[in-house]
């Protein structure tokens, strides 16, 4: 071997030895961070807490813990896929870094949730304007389909000592916070206190009613009758759920649908609600009855879940209900958050045979290119419109667009809360199909419904 070799040879070993020991730190930094983002990981974070909560015990410092989720990440991931969510997470991690001070421990939690450790001397005070630029930090605007999607983030936060002295205390108690910060309209920060225990308290015992009405069938389908503008003749009816709650009395949708929608419960209740509705119908057939449509009115969640098609065909199957006779009541907002699933999803229950309905037209996004891209069969005008006529000619003039409009792509067009003759008037001279409000009838429950159709019970005069 020559000395030219030898010395070759020296430094193929020392880099080996480099190569060896930067292994060793990746193994070290994998064991501690979080592969996607680099931040650490919740074991290291968990450590990390522990020490600082150690110190603060020990000389009476304090700390806090911000618990960060980000609004409407999902739309993201749903829509673009997880490979740009991860794209954007990894962003969101690298921004979050950049407004903290130097050697900040922030994790990911998971997801999209980031964690953050706050110990250094008079936090309390910087609190408000790290968590204001936190929130300035992690704003953005996503393009997706044609449209610009504000990702934001919702922040928690607890402190030690006040909210708690371990781990498992601080970080329940961000939760909370961080979902009240959700509930007060996301891109915000919410300090806990401890009256939101309270409040979680009420709203975990309501939730546990809800699901036992639900297996009990102890909620009520109100049927209100929507019939055509010419004829007053009934063609179908809308269903609408109603709670009697046994300490808190009669409760309406928007008591505890949003409940139902944040538990998952929305899940097995509409698919109890489409049973009953598609039970009704047959038996008010089998008593000799004409054929009616019934609408079941879908939310936001349930439009969302992948069992929502096989849900509706197997309702349709085993209560025998024919599907041309049942509509589904969505909203322009539902179709939005995902308009590629929207899709899929709306082609799917086209192909069951059922109709769809767009609820609540003009309020939301009201873009006309969903009428031509989405199967819609109806479309009902909202009620804040049918308000101001007479006398608004902004509403009377909208009203009358949609009727043209829906006229001419051959879509059926329904006006909701018709409550005045003049309103009715308005509309039979516009030519509007169906009309559904109090003017005719309120929500009735099941037997009144089939009294009213059996014209044992007098309904209001119209003309
Ligand atoms: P929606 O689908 O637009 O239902 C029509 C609402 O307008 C009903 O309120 C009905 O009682 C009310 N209404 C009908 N005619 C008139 C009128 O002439 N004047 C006025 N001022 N109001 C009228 P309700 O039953 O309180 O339902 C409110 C909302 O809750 C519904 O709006 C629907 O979005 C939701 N909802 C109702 N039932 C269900 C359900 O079974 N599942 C889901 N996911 N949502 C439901
Ligand atoms: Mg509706
Ligand atoms: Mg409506």
């Amino acid at each position: 071997m020559d000395a030219w070799s030898a010395r070759e040879l020296r430094q193929q070993y020392k880099r080996l030895l480099a190569a060896h020991r930067e292994a060793g730190n990746q193994m070290k930094h994998l064991a501690c961070h979080d592969p996607l983002t680099g931040l650490l990981n919740r074991a290291m974070f968990s450590r990390q807490l522990g020490r600082a909560l150690a110190r603060a015990r020990h000389d009476g410092s304090g700390l806090a813990v911000l618990l960060i989720d980000l609004d409407r990440f999902k739309l993201i991931n749903d829509a673009l896929g997880h490979h740009a969510g991860d794209r954007l997470l990894q962003e969101m991690a690298r921004r979050l870094q950049a407004v903290l001070p130097e050697r900040t421990a922030v994790a990911r939690m998971g997801g999209d949730e980031f964690v953050v450790l706050l110990d250094e001397p008079a936090i309390a005070s910087r609190l408000p304007q790290l968590a204001r630029q936190i929130l300035q930090a992690l704003a953005i605007e996503y393009p997706l389909e044609g449209q610009l999607l504000h990702i934001t983030a919702s922040i928690g936060v607890s402190t030690c000592p006040q909210d708690g002295h371990d781990e498992y205390a601080l970080l329940k108690r961000a939760d909370i916070a961080m979902y009240r910060a959700k509930a007060a309209g996301k891109n915000t920060c919410a300090h806990y206190s401890s009256g939101m225990d309270g409040a979680s308290a009420v709203q975990l015992a309501l939730e546990s009613d809800l699901r036992r009405a639900i297996e009990r069938n102890a909620l009520t389908l109100y049927y209100q009758p929507k019939v055509r503008t010419q004829t007053s003749r009934i063609t179908g009816s809308e269903v609408l759920v109603r709670w009697e709650h046994e300490e808190l009395g009669l409760l309406r949708p928007e008591d505890f649908i949003p409940l139902a929608e944040e538990t998952g419960l929305i899940v097995p209740l509409t698919k109890w609600i489409l049973r009953q509705a598609c039970r009704q119908n047959r038996e008010w057939r089998s008593q000799g009855l004409p054929a009616l449509q019934v609408a079941v009115n879908l939310s936001a969640r349930q439009f969302a879940d992948g069992n929502l098609l096989a849900d509706i065909r197997s309702v349709l199957a085993e209560t025998g209900m024919e599907p041309s006779l049942l509509e589904l009541e969505i909203t322009e907002s539902m179709m939005m958050r995902d308009t590629r699933h929207s899709r899929r999803m709306l082609e799917g229950l086209k192909a069951l045979g059922v109709h769809i309905a767009l609820d609540d037209f003009g309020v939301a996004y009201s873009s006309l290119s969903h009428l031509k891209r989405f199967p819609i069969d109806i479309i009902k005008i909202d009620r804040s419109f049918i308000r101001g006529i007479p006398g608004s000619r902004a509403d009377e003039a909208i009203t009358e667009a949609i009727i043209t409009l829906s006229r001419n792509l051959n879509i059926k067009v329904v006006a909701e809360g018709v409550e005045k003759k003049e309103q009715l008037q308005f509309l039979r001279s516009r030519r509007c199909d169906e009309i559904q409000g109090y003017l005719f009838s309120q929500p009735l429950d099941a037997q009144s419904f089939s009294a009213l159709l059996q014209g044992k019970q007098q309904a209001q005069v119209m003309d």
